[in-house]
């Protein structure tokens, strides 16, 4: 087994996840919403296995606490590469918008859809 031995950042990443109430929050996100919701945007329907943070944490306590939104490993990772190189998600949904809600023109559909109701 790996010793203890990587950078703070990885020992206060572990102190928030190895909590009782992130893994309460993780399942009520999963349970309330069990599909990962870019694959869903895309026509996709995948079990979402990972609670993601909308706006990235890197450690911090306050945005730990921000919305998250279920994803499956797969777009996760995705995600994830994006974000490490500063961007966002460049996919787009069946309507041709972004379903990354840090997209710049992710707001744009917000509109649209309560417009198409
Ligand atoms: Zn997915």
């Amino acid at each position: 087994m790996r010793r203890d031995d990587r950078s703070d950042e990885a020992k206060a990443y572990r102190r928030l996840y190895n909590t009782r109430a992130w893994r309460d929050r993780r399942l009520a996100l999963l349970s309330a919403e069990p599909m990962c919701r870019y694959c869903k945007a895309l026509g996709r329907i995948t079990a979402a296995t990972v609670a993601d943070h909308i706006v990235p944490h890197r450690g911090d306590r306050e945005l730990f606490a921000g919305e998250l939104q279920p994803l499956c490993q797969s777009c996760h990772s995705a995600v994830k590469q994006r974000e490490e190189r500063g961007g966002y998600h460049s996919a787009v949904d069946l309507d041709g918008y972004p379903i990354d809600p840090n997209h710049p023109n992710a707001a744009s559909r917000t509109n649209i859809a309560s417009e198409a109701k």
